[in-house]
Formats: structure tokens, C-alpha cells, sequence
């Protein structure tokens, strides 16, 4: 990918500022109000020089590796200035008056093509803010699904969204609605709370001895009981270790399961979706593996505004039922809203659904120019070889830290597994501790005082561990890994 930016990684040498600089950015903040303002101009120098100081540069330096961040490439930056330049709401399909929601409909198209998934079958397709709405557009869609499935198979016709949750659980004389997982990411119980489905609706259903890939024997027995409905979500990448709940027999299996008992499939695949733009080759079987079979889901979470590194905020939520969406989110009785849904344009042969009617906002930023702008500007081969980077450097990382002796790669893997076949099960996320559990206990912090890089903290088995997740489009893998293996060795001694 051509950088073209023209920052050198020099002016990035700091990923945080000086816990100084941000206590002085701080205190220069505002009080209070201006009765009378500065004026535009001693604003911008008052941002500027007061206030950017105090930001990280979480997106800007390739060396921070906290969360799951991603940058923003340079043609997805350009792209943003005109989003903000031309300020569209992109809420109603208004093909006589501007293009924006043909652009967010084709940029999502372009999504479909890179991720190998036809675009005429997903098409419930929106951005969102985020992966954790995109989430919630999952359950809300799933729970609409399932219990108009249930009534359905009693002879009955019903709609959540009409006659509400409770309600609906009366008319079909079930019990709950449960939601079958494994090591789901935070936001799936946010999801679950918020739907009034409830946070302990989310039961985890994994292996003993590999808790993130579902022990199917135990999701068919609960899935079998015919007083619950469920929605069933794959974690399609986990945030803590990278690694994947389902192969492609998987897949196909739940797939069969869902449809037998009238459940939903969801995939929350925020970061690891974009691995199914990798090439079929030995070194990433297991990766592609673990993206196999997700055409096969009902709905899919991506998030663009990491591995696809559009600037914040950008998810992306697929789902093959648009009837589905528009029951669960159309703007009822709403004269002025009124969109030119009958109309189709010109160059492509089905109806735009107007954004407002198939998502959770009703006015939204025009958050598909980014993605529009990137895919164009770099295409599949670009995102390709960004992405076969970053998985080189993560596991150049985990090849250092096994090796080691002063760290411990994890998950410790059950049996024997040679060291190369273990690499091969790296994605972008390397999960560490230091053995000495003095150091481990201010491992995470000890790395980021060096300023230099930062990665998160998190507990593994009890104890406290660290990751480096390698998303951002500037990855250099020697010079990256230069200084990981420096300030590694640094904190050890
Ligand atoms: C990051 C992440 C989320 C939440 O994404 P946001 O963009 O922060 O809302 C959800 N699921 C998974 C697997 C994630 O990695």
C-alpha cells in the first residue's frame, strides 16, 4: 500500500505524550463558557496548541497496539475532510437531489465483493457506528427472526416490532429467548441488555478444553428445548487471543442446527472478517478456516474502522433478510420522511432502501465516502497485502516472545503442538505474560511508560496478561519489530 502520506514513522517516535504534556494539555482546557467567544481563529490555535498535545496517537503510530485500533489510510482521511466539507445526512434515499446513498449502497457493495459474499444476497447492508451497534442490529434482527419462526410453526403470524417483546413471548407461549456462544466479546451483553433480552441470556456453550470453539453437542441439546427460542453468535476472531469459534465443517453443521430449530446465526466477525480477502495457502489455512462458511450466517458484524482503517466511527452490518430489517426498523407514519422507495436509479437494478428505515439512526454521517475511498483507491490486492503485513509482524512478535525467557506466549495450548504449526494459528493478536509474576503484574504498564509503544492489558487464567494487536496500515515489520524486541528486552532486565 502506498503510504503517500509523507509522515515519516520519525514524527511518530512517541505513541503517547509525557504524562507532563498531558497534564498541561488538560489544565488548558476551557473553564467554562465564554460569554463572548475567541473567535474561529484563536480556536484553531487554541486546539492546536493545547489541546492535540493531550490526544494519543492511537491511529497515527503504527507502534500502538492497544485494543484493536486501526489507522486511517491516507485516501480514507481525504475522504473524511469531504464528508465533513459537505456535511450530507445520509438518511433518506433522495436519488434526484444527491448520490450519497448510492455511494453508501455501493460502497457496501464493494465490502460484499472484497469479503466474498454476492452482494444481492446481503441485502440488509448498513454502516453503523460501530461494531457494538452492529451487535445490536444482530440481536434485534434475531429476535424478531426467531420468535416470528416460532409463531410461524404453530400457525400463527406475529411481529416483535408491532406488538412488543412480551407480547410476543405470550402469543408463542415461550419461556425466554437465550443466546448461544462462545467467548463473546463485552458488547454482545451490552447488546443483550439493551434488547431486554437480558445479559444472562448469553450463555457460553464452549469446549472444555478450547473454550472459544462451541462444543456442539451441548449447543444442539439446548437449542432442542422447545420452551426457548435462540439466537446463536459466532465469534468470528476473539479479542483477547485472536482465535477463531468455528471451521468450515463447523459452520456448516450450526447452519443446519439454526435451521432445524428456528434459531438465528449470527457472526460477530469485527476484526476477523477482513482475514477472508487472505490467499488459500498453507500459511493461512487455519486463519481461513476460521472465516469459512460465514456466507452461511444470517447476519455479520464488521467493523471498518479497524482492520479496514477508515477513521473512527464506521462498523458494518450484513444480513441476508431485509424483510426482517425493515419490519424491526422502519419509521412508521412518517409523511415528511418520506422516501422515493419505489424509484430505482438508473445504474443499478434494485430499489435503495433509505438508510433510516434498515438501521438504528435516522439522520447519519456520510460514513461510507471512507470506505468508498479506500476500497478505490487500494482495491483487494491492497487490503490483501496490508493485512498479510500486520500478520507477519503479530507473528514475527509470538515467534519472539515463545522464544524468549523472559515471556510466555498465550493460550498455553493443550497437547503437543510444534512451534511452527502454533505461529500458523497467529491472526493480528498476541496474547503474552512475563513468567516472573512480579514483572507480569506491572507488565503492561512498564511497556507503556516507555511512551514508545502500548499495548492493553487483560487476565488470562486468573492473571493478569498482555496483547499487542497489530492493526494499522503502516505496519514495517523489521523496523516494528526492531523496537518491540528493544523495549521487551528493556522491561526484562
Ligand atoms: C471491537 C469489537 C467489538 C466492538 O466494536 P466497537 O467498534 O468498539 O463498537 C465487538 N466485537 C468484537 C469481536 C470486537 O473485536
Amino acid at each position: 500500500m502506498d503510504t503517500g502520506n509523507g509522515t515519516s514513522p520519525a514524527d511518530l517516535d512517541h505513541v503517547l505524550s509525557s504524562t507532563d504534556a498531558i497534564e498541561t494539555s488538560r489544565s488548558k482546557l476551557l473553564k467554562d463558557l465564554p460569554d463572548i467567544g475567541i473567535g474561529a481563529e484563536e480556536t484553531n490555535v487554541h486546539l492546536q496548541h493545547d489541546l492535540v498535545p493531550g490526544l494519543n496517537r492511537s491511529s497515527e503510530s503504527p507502534s500502538y497496539y492497544g485494543f484493536v485500533t486501526g489507522g486511517a489510510t491516507p485516501a480514507a482521511s481525504f475522504a473524511d475532510n469531504i464528508v465533513t466539507q459537505t456535511d450530507q445526512n445520509v438518511q433518506v434515499h433522495l436519488p434526484k437531489e444527491t448520490i450519497s446513498t448510492d455511494v453508501e449502497d455501493r460502497a457496501l457493495a464493494m465490502v460484499c465483493q472484497l469479503l466474498d459474499l454476492p452482494p444481492e444476497e446481503w441485502l440488509h447492508r448498513i454502516f453503523t457506528t460501530g461494531a457494538t451497534t452492529s451487535n445490536i442490529l444482530g440481536l434485534a434482527c434475531g429476535r424478531e427472526f426467531v420468535l416470528q419462526e416460532a409463531a410461524r410453526r404453530q400457525g400463527n403470524k406475529i411481529s416483535v416490532a408491532e406488538d412488543g417483546i412480551t407480547c410476543s413471548m405470550k402469543k408463542t407461549g415461550l419461556e425466554s429467548i437465550q443466546i448461544l456462544t462462545t467467548v463473546p466479546h463485552s458488547s454482545l451483553r451490552k447488546a443483550a441488555a439493551i434488547l431486554g433480552l437480558g445479559r444472562s441470556s448469553v450463555v457460553e456453550v464452549g469446549l472444555p478444553t478450547a473454550k472459544h470453539r462451541f462444543d456442539l453437542h451441548t449447543l444442539e441439546l439446548r437449542l432442542s428445548n422447545a420452551r426457548v427460542a435462540s439466537i446463536v453468535v459466532v465469534s468470528c476472531a476473539e479479542v483477547n487471543t485472536g482465535l477463531f469459534a468455528t471451521d468450515n465443517a463447523d459452520m456448516r453443521q450450526i447452519r443446519q442446527l439454526c435451521t432445524k430449530y428456528g434459531a438465528w446465526l449470527h457472526v460477530d466477525a469485527a476484526f476477523g472478517l477482513l482475514a477472508r480477502v487472505l490467499p488459500e495457502t498453507e500459511e493461512y489455512h487455519a486463519i481461513k478456516e476460521g472465516v469459512s462458511g460465514l456466507e452461511l450466517a444470517d447476519s455479520i458484524t464488521g467493523d471498518a474502522h479497524k482492520l479496514l482503517n477508515v477513521p473512527y466511527d464506521c462498523g458494518i452490518f450484513l444480513s441476508q433478510h431485509l424483510n426482517i430489517g425493515i419490519e424491526v426498523f422502519h419509521n412508521p407514519n412518517a409523511a415528511y420522511l418520506n422516501t422515493a422507495s419505489t424509484e430505482t436509479t438508473a445504474s443499478i437494478d434494485r430499489t435503495i432502501p433509505s438508510p433510516l428505515n434498515i438501521g438504528l439512526e435516522n439522520s447519519r454521517r456520510f460514513r461510507a465516502l471512507p470506505v468508498y475511498a479506500t476500497l478505490a483507491a487500494y482495491g483487494r490486492d491492497g487490503y490483501r497485502e496490508m493485512l498479510e503485513r500486520q500478520i507477519r509482524l503479530a507473528r514475527e512478535i509470538a515467534r519472539l516472545i515463545s522464544v524468549s525467557e523472559a515471556y510466555d506466549l498465550l493460550p498455553e495450548m493443550h497437547g503437543e503442538m510444534p512451534a511452527d504449526v502454533r505461529l500458523k494459528e497467529i491472526y493480528i493478536i498476541v496474547l503474552f505474560r512475563a513468567n516472573d509474576d512480579d514483572l507480569n503484574q506491572t507488565l503492561v504498564q512498564r511497556i507503556n511508560a516507555t511512551r514508545k509503544l502500548y499495548v492493553s492489558g487483560t487476565q488470562w487464567d486468573g492473571k493478569p496478561a498482555a496483547r499487542f494487536a497489530v492493526a494499522n496500515w503502516q505496519v514495517n515489520v523489521e523496523r516494528d519489530l526492531k523496537l518491540i524486541q528493544q523495549v521487551l528486552l528493556e522491561i526484562s532486565q
